[in-house]
């Protein structure tokens, strides 16, 4: 799944089958809003670490969740 740091945001093969379109969907987040978005293969959304920078060059990195 992709979630979003900053806020609820999140895209899950069942919101959205097409890996593809979630990660669109995660770019257009962070476009529109500035959030980070990070992704994990996890199917629950993982705590963030306090100080964690953003990071989202690797979500445009295709991943295989
Ligand atoms: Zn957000």
């Amino acid at each position: 799944m992709k979630y979003c740091l900053d806020c609820d945001w999140h895209a899950t093969a069942a919101d959205e089958p097409d890996q593809h379109d979630r990660s669109r969907a995660a770019i257009d987040h962070h476009v529109e809003t500035g959030h980070t978005i990070d992704s994990s293969e996890s199917l629950v959304r993982p705590t963030t670490p306090d100080g964690l920078g953003p990071i989202l060059a690797r979500e445009l990195v295709p991943s295989s969740d």
